[in-house]
Order: structure tokens, then C-alpha cells, then sequence
């Protein structure tokens, strides 16, 4: 069998420190990949004048697996969103964001297991918008859903809950006031939802499921929405299980896979060896179930299980005291 290369962008912030330390793990749970490093963000707009040079869209598109820390996208006109250009590119339509509790987490609540599932090229991030007024006083965008995305995002948030045991979807929207794009995609969620009689079928309107969410979450199983819903969403339900530093998130398209944290490059902390790591190495899990090798996967996620439930070396976000280094260095002795 030939030997799977994965493209790496060790990113911007706390990336470089995060994505060190899963190939660091993965290396130690014994996943024989050939890692091709490649630059995007600040450090290739320093290096090679550009954001997302070609070179590395060229590895991306030939290895069709990436593992990537966070990029920070320069405030400013001129510079749109390296991960919104990623997802466009390269079709990766759904962003799969699942949140799962750990004991020993500051958490509210515990036994969390919701998947969000996000549409990932249209709706608002459609980049269609300009300021329309010559004093700068008006602006407008543009939100797109079309029936073909509605339906590849629903249909693939429905194979994804009978492949993974899954019991229930909830389409979230806002088809009562967005009756043109939010209607659309709600029709075609209802269209889909018949095709899997198997799977209990539900609908909730955005504002209420954000109040669902923090008072009732064991509700939710598989929430499938729109591109800004579920960005928003995800990271709410980020919150419900301790934080950013616990939230992954795969891009999936038809040809390749970016799998990232949900999290950006933060700022706050970059430089300071206190990111918490656990948020790109669950990324690099659900890229080794994506790539079929389940059993390495849950080897990793029952080591930071352990790590976390113990509270042995943990972060500060965590309640623990100590830097990414010790916690990772946890992670490997459990291995
Ligand atoms: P952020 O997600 O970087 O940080 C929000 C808060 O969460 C901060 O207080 C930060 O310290 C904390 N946090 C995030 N990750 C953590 C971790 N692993 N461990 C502990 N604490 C963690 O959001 P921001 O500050 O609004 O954005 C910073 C930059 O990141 C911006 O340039 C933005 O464009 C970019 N961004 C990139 C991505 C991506 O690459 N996928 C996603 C979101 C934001």
C-alpha cells in the first residue's frame, strides 16, 4: 500500500504550537503518513508575498488530505478569508463540527455528543457584497442557497447519522423570515428527511435553537444548517462543552478533506505555550476515521480522555495550570 501523505499547515497564533503537538501524537500512535508542509496565512503572506501561494494549493489538491492549524486573515480591505477561499476552492461543502464531553472540563453539562453539520460554500460567506453608497454610508451582501447545495448538505448530514448510529437531524433555519433562501433550504431539508424514514426528522427556527441548545442540549444529536447558522452555532456548542480549545472541524468536499480546529489563531495567548491542543488533535481524529483507520483514532481520543478526566497536566482553560507542551507530553505517555 502506498504511504498516505498529508499536507500540513502549521498556521498562524497558537497553530504552529497545536499542530506540532497532533503530529507529535499521531506519530507516537503509530500512523505511518508522509507529511508535506506547506505555508498559508501571515507567515506566507511574509514569505512568498501571498496569503495562499500556489505551491500550496497545488499540495493540497495532490495529497486531498490537510491537517491545519488556524489562519489569521489580515483585517483590511483587499484581503478575503484564506478559510472561506479554502472551502470554495476546493468544494468542501460540509464543515462537520462535532462537540463531545470530557469529565474534568469546566462544562455545564455533561454526556454532550451533538454533531453540527454546516453547509459550507453559500448562504452569507457567498463573498457577494460592496458597499453601495459613494460616502460608504450603505452596504449590502448577498446570501445564495441554491436547491443542489441545500440538498448535497441535508443528504450528506443524513448519511452521516445512519453510518455513525446517529438517532436524530434537526434542520435549524430562519425560513420565516428569510423566506427566499432559509425557505428554500428548509423545503429541501423536508424533501430529504423523507428519504430516511429511519431517522426521527426535526426543524427549529435559529433564535430558538440557540435557547435549546443552552437549556436543553441532550436534545440535539445531528443539527444540519446553513453556512452562517452553523458557524455561529458550532461555536455555541463549543461553549456547552468547555471551550474552543475542545471543538474540531472537518471541511469535506467530493475530492479532498481540510481538517482543522474550529477555533481561530488567537491572538491572546499565541506565543505563550498555553493553547489548548485538544482541538486539532480531534481534528486529526475525525481525518483518521475519514481515512478508515477507526482504531488508531479511538486509541488517541481514549489517551486525552484520560488525560482530561484525570486532570493530569490540563490547560488553563481547562482548570488546569499547566502549557501545551506538558499536556501533550500527558497525551504521549497514555499512548
Ligand atoms: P479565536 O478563536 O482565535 O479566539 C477566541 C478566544 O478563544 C480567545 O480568547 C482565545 O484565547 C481562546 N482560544 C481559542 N483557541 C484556544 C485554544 N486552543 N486553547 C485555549 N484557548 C483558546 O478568535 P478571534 O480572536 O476572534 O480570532 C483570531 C484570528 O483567527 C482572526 O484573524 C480570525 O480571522 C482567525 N480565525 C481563523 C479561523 C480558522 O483558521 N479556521 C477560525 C476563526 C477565526
Amino acid at each position: 500500500m502506498t504511504q498516505q501523505r498529508i499536507t500540513v499547515i502549521r498556521g498562524d497564533g497558537i497553530g504552529p504550537d497545536i499542530v506540532d503537538a497532533a503530529i507529535q501524537i499521531l506519530e507516537k500512535a503509530g500512523c505511518d503518513f508522509a507529511y508535506d508542509y506547506a505555508d498559508a496565512g501571515l507567515v506566507a503572506l511574509e514569505k512568498h508575498g501571498e496569503l495562499l501561494p500556489q505551491q500550496t494549493l497545488d499540495l493540497i489538491a495532490s495529497n486531498k488530505v490537510t491537517l491545519k492549524g488556524p489562519l489569521t486573515t489580515p483585517v483590511g480591505e483587499g484581503f478575503t478569508s484564506i478559510n472561506v477561499s479554502l472551502r470554495k476552492k476546493f468544494q468542501l461543502y460540509a464543515n462537520v463540527r462535532p462537540v463531545l464531553s470530557f469529565k474534568g472540563t469546566k462544562a455545564r453539562y455533561e454526556n454532550i455528543d451533538i454533531i453540527t453539520v454546516r453547509e459550507n460554500t453559500e448562504g452569507m460567506y457567498s463573498g457577494l457584497g460592496q458597499v453601495v453608497s459613494a460616502d460608504g454610508s450603505e452596504a449590502e451582501a448577498m446570501s445564495k442557497i441554491t436547491r443542489e447545495g441545500a440538498e448535497r448538505i441535508v443528504t450528506f448530514a443524513y448519511e452521516l447519522a445512519v453510518r455513525e448510529g446517529r438517532k436524530k437531524v434537526t434542520a435549524v433555519h430562519k425560513a420565516n423570515i428569510l423566506k427566499s433562501t432559509s425557505g428554500l433550504f428548509l423545503k429541501v431539508a423536508r424533501e430529504v428527511a423523507q428519504r430516511y424514514p429511519q431517522i426521527e426528522s426535526t426543524e427549529m427556527i435559529v433564535d430558538n435553537c440557540c435557547m435549546q441548545l443552552v437549556m436543553n442540549p441532550h436534545q440535539f444529536d445531528v443539527i444540519v444548517t446553513t453556512n452562517l447558522f452553523g458557524d455561529i452555532l458550532s461555536d455555541l456548542c463549543a461553549g456547552l462543552v468547555g471551550g474552543l480549545g475542545m471543538a474540531p472541524g472537518a471541511n469535506i468536499g467530493k475530492d479532498c478533506a481540510i481538517f482543522e480546529a474550529v477555533h481561530g489563531s488567537a491572538p491572546d495567548i499565541a506565543g505563550k505555550n498555553l493553547a489548548n491542543p485538544t482541538s486539532v488533535i480531534l481534528a486529526s481524529i475525525q481525518m483518521l476515521e475519514y481515512l478508515g483507520m477507526a482504531d488508531k483514532a479511538e486509541r488517541i481520543r481514549a489517551a486525552i480522555k484520560e488525560v482530561i478526566e484525570s486532570g493530569d497536566r490540563t490547560t488553563r482553560d481547562l482548570g488546569g495550570s499547566h502549557g501545551t507542551t506538558d499536556f501533550t507530553q500527558a497525551v504521549l505517555e497514555r499512548l
